[in-house]
This record gives structure tokens, sequence and C-alpha cells, in this order.
């Protein structure tokens, strides 16, 4: 799955890939009465622990993820920024009460997780249902639309891609957030420093007032 993922942003996006060690589950933004976990605390944490000189990075969960303001999403990113995280939990067939199927299932990850990458590099829901940027608020609209960015979105990318590989950055891929034990990430002074900087970054070159944008 992981190679199947960091080949597809390879031949997609030109970039080196890295595949990161895999992290524990994220018990610190489990909500017990939504019984799934916050995408945002999940992305406060990655930017604590991903190397901010790395470039992008991108997390892969099987943990079901929420923001505040809807019941579920497919994936959370900064816009223009560096994190992005996927959730495979709402991709599966399963979850909707069909057989497993593999090629709709890579089919659905390739394009969330390039939607999720479009974010962080500045772009914006598309009004093209067919674009890779639209807005997918339930599976149906994930699998109706194409695997690729519309033209004017294209464009944007390329720009904002070019304008990476010249700060020579990579994206980074890390897989099993549900593995592992239990351990839990304490907050220290060079966390803080991460996120300040991160926040101020996000700030300098977001074009939405929030620097997330959902699914
Ligand atoms: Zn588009
Ligand atoms: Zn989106």
């Amino acid at each position: 799955m992981v190679q199947m993922i960091t080949r597809h942003i390879r031949e997609m996006f030109g970039c080196d890939v890295d595949i990161h060690a895999p992290l524990p589950r994220p018990d610190y933004a489990y909500d017990a009465t939504k019984v799934q976990y916050s995408s945002t605390l999940i992305l406060r944490n990655l930017a604590a622990i991903s190397n901010s000189k790395a470039g992008k990075f991108l997390a892969i969960t099987e943990v079901d993820l929420f923001i505040p303001m809807l019941t579920f999403v497919f994936g959370q990113a900064q816009l223009a920024g560096r994190l992005a995280i996927v959730s495979l939990a709402r991709l599966r067939p399963e979850f909707y009460g069909l057989p497993a199927d593999k090629d709709v299932m890579v089919r659905r990850i390739r394009k969330e997780v390039a939607h999720e990458l479009g974010h962080t590099f500045g772009l914006v829901h598309c009004t093209d249902k067919s674009c890779l940027m639209s807005l997918s608020t339930e599976i149906m609209q994930v699998d109706l639309k194409s695997e690729n960015f519309c033209k004017n979105c294209w464009i944007l990318l390329e720009e904002n891609l070019e304008e990476m590989k010249r700060q020579s950055a990579a994206i980074s891929v890390q897989n099993n957030l549900h593995d592992g034990g239990r351990e839990r990430h304490r907050h220290t002074d060079q966390k803080d420093e991460d996120e300040q900087e991160m926040a101020q970054d996000a700030r300098r070159r977001a074009t939405s007032p929030s620097p997330n944008v959902d699914s």
C-alpha cells in the first residue's frame, strides 16, 4: 500500500518521496463521544514530530477522522503548508457494507492522496466536478471525479511544484499511524517553536483565513 502511494506521488508530482517510520496510534486525538479522531489535533502533532526542512509530510491512517464542523473527513491538509493526512477508513468499500475491492480502494487512495497534497501546494477546492481538487463530502463524489487535475489547477500546481523543487524539498509519506504502542508525545519548547514557526509560515502563504482545509 505504501509502495503504491509513494510510486503514485512520484509519478504525479515528480518529487522525491521518503517513507517515514510508523508512528503510534494517535490516542491524543481520540474523541470518545464521536468514536473518531480529530484530524486537526493529528496535524498539530505531526508539525511537532516531522522535520520542517523535509518538505511536505503526508500521513496515512486507518482511523476515522473528523473536524469540528463536519461529521467526518476523508482527509485534511494545510493550505499552502506542509502537512496532510488521509484516512483509509471510509475509502474501504467494506465501510459501506460492500465486498472488499482492491481496484476501487487503490483508485480512491490515489485520488485522496493527490487531493490533499494539492492543498499543500496551495490549490483550493475546484468547481469542476471532474477535477481532482473538487470537494468530496461523500464517497460517490470521490468515485465520480477523475484522477487528474483540471487545466487551471494543473497550471497552479506546476508553478508551486517548481518553487518546491528549487528548494530541493521532498515529500515524506508516513504510514501506520494507528499501529504500535500508546506512547504519547510530550510537549516541549521545541515543539512550541516549531508550531509558531509553522503558523507564521502558514499565515504568510495561506490564501484562506484558515490554514487547514478539509476533505
Ligand atoms: Zn480544478
Ligand atoms: Zn479538499
